[in-house]
Order: C-alpha cells, then structure tokens, then sequence
C-alpha cells in the first residue's frame, strides 16, 4: 500500500521506522533481530536506506595499492522483499542519484515493481567520501528532482529507450526529502524551499524531514513550506541521542543543532545508561509534541538503537 494512502486513512498520527542494510557479511537476521521489538508498535511502513559505494586503496601482493570499489551496505532490495514477507508491511526503499546511472536505477525500479514495492523515498545522496563537492555518475540523475522525473515517467509508461515508450506502468508513491534547518549546501532556506517546492510540483507525494531536536523548527518549517505552497503531508524524522559522542557528530554529519538544554543535560550524564535515559525523554517529549500537533507519521531513525526508540514509543501509545 502506498504511505499516501496510509496517511489518507490513519485516524492518528502513524509509526514508521528507518532501517540501515547491514554491514556486508551479516545475515538478514540481523535485521529482523533490531526490528522485532519494534513491530509491537505496528508500523505503517519501514524504510530502508541506500548506500553508495566507496573508492578504497587496497594494498596488492606486489606492496602496491589499488583503487578498488565497495558497498559496505548493499542489500536494499532484498531486504525490502524479506520485510514485506516476513512481516507483510510495507517497505520503502531509498533510492539515491550517486553512484548510479539511469540505466542502472530504472533496473532497479523494475526489480522493486516486481517485489511488489509501492513506494520509494528519492534522494540525491551525500557526496562520496573522497569527493568534496556530490559528483553525479556519468549518466547518472544529478539532483533528487531529475531521480523524481525518472520515476514520475516510468510511472507513466515511459522509459530511457524510445521505443518501449508506453510499456508497463510502474505506480510508486514518491516521497522526498526537506530540511527544518536546511540543506547545508543550500545558500538558504528559502532557495532550498524553492528547489523542494519543484520536487513537489514535479510530483512528490510528501516530504521526509530530516531529524531535528527542536520541535519548534519543525513546526517553522511546516509554516513556512504552507506559505510557500508546498501543502503534501510532512512527516517529521526523529532520532534520539544515546551517546556523548554523537553531541559533536550530528551537527557535523546532519548538519543540525542540538538545542542548549539537551546537550547540557548529556554533558552532565555520568554513564552511558543516564545518556540514553535522557535521550529516551527527549524522544518521548518531542514525540508526545509532535503527536498532540497532529502529524501525519512519527519517523523514528533507528540507526542501531532500537531499545531507545521501543522505550520511547512504548510510553507514547
Ligand atoms: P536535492 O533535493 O537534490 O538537494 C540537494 C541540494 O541541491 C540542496 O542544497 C538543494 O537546495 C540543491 N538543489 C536542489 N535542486 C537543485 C537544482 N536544480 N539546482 C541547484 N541546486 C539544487 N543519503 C543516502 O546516501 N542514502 C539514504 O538512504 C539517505 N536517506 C535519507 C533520508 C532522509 C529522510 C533525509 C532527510 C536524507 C537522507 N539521505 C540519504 C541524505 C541525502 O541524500 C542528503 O541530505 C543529500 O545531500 C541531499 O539529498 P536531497 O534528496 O535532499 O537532494
């Protein structure tokens, strides 16, 4: 079923989780092992992220290095298949523009047409580890919106060869991604606001945040997009803090704040347990906000911390 539709008929404010594939080498139990205790709280769909592959040196025989390609995440797809199997819920599957030309994405739509995948979040992705500005794939989409074209033309029939024009139609849900507090390469939030009012004018079905710790940015956000006429659903993402470390390495991965009172009451925490209790009551608070405001969906970011978030949403529901 697509999100759309689920936030069409929910009645409340809907769960949705965000799951990584595991690091290559591990078994789809793994996921299954994170996702179990989270299935108590029936999410409406669970996404999965992409992942690009890295440029590594690789030392040969000869004490040489070579340059040498690797996924350490693959598995997206499939992954999406065993969730909708194992569980029957609905799967979306991230699809990036980096390290993909269109030939090779509009496989990968077909494969996920086939799985009987009714959605997809579409993103341009981050740029690689050894570049310092995103650097499309030759042939490849260049931003988020030239990805949504490609899906929004296969939805119609449309594919990259002209002469299988107006083959079978593929019918994804599209979402996309927004910034509360920007893209951190936009110059600023009402030029970002721009480029995602044009993924919506080309088709989006709803906007994905990305995680925020202030619930009033969000609420900003959400204004400001109205203003500007961006009136799809707006599901924030939320992830809590379990650890001292991810004070720095947030706002330099995400490029997001950490409001004064949150960090000052990890920085006070003497173990590791005090940090997840108070990263678990922040989570409840912003979600208890969030839900009495009426969101479509609360969108917990798992990464690797699914206790903390069953903590969380076991005393929301
Ligand atoms: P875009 O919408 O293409 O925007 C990128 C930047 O370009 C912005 O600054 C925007 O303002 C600007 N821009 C947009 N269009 C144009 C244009 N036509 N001309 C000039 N500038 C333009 N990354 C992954 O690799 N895998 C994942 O699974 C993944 N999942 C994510 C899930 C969510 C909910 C979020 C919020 C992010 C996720 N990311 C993921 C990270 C994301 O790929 C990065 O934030 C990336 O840098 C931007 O992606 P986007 O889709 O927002 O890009």
């Amino acid at each position: 079923m697509k999100v759309i539709d689920h936030i069409r008929q929910a009645k409340d404010s809907l769960i949705s989780f965000e799951i990584l594939p595991p690091l290559k080498g591990k078994t789809i139990n793994s996921i299954y092992e994170h996702l179990d205790p989270l299935m108590e709280f029936k999410p409406a769909f669970i996404n999965v992220t992409y992942h690009r592959s890295e440029h590594v040196f690789k030392k040969k025989a000869d004490g040489t290095f070579e340059k040498v390609e690797v996924r350490k995440r693959p598995g997206t797809v499939g992954i999406c298949a065993a969730l909708m199997n194992h569980y029957r819920v609905d799967a979306v599957p991230h699809l990036i523009c980096g390290g993909f030309n269109k030939r090779e994405t509009e496989d990968a739509l077909i494969d996920l047409h086939f799985i009987g995948v009714d959605n997809v979040l579409v993103l341009r992705g981050d740029a690689a580890k050894n570049e310092t500005v995103f650097e499309p794939e030759p042939g490849g989409n260049s931003y988020a919106l030239d990805l949504m074209k490609q899906v929004v033309n296969l939805n119609n029939g449309v594919y990259l060869e002209e002469d299988i024009r107006d083959g079978f139609r593929t019918n994804f849900c599209i979402g996309v991604a927004g910034y509360p507090e920007k893209h951190f390469e936009a110059p600023n939030l009402q030029t970002d606001l721009a480029f995602l009012k044009a993924k919506v004018a080309a088709g989006a079905d709803y906007v994905v945040t990305q995680m925020f710790f202030d619930n009033q940015k969000y609420f900003d956000f959400v204004k400001r997009c109205r203003e500007n006429g961006i009136t799809i659903p707006i599901i924030p993402g939320l992830k809590p803090i379990t650890s001292k470390k991810q004070l720095s390495v947030i706002p330099r991965t995400f490029h997001v704040d950490i409001p004064d009172d949150l960090s000052n009451e990890i920085i006070n925490c003497k173990t590791d347990a005090d940090v997840e209790k108070v990263g678990t009551e922040w989570l409840l608070l912003q979600s208890k906000e969030l839900k009495k405001a009426g969101v479509p969906v609360l969108h917990y970011y798992t990464l690797g911390k699914p206790k903390v978030i069953y903590n969380a949403v076991k005393q929301l529901l």
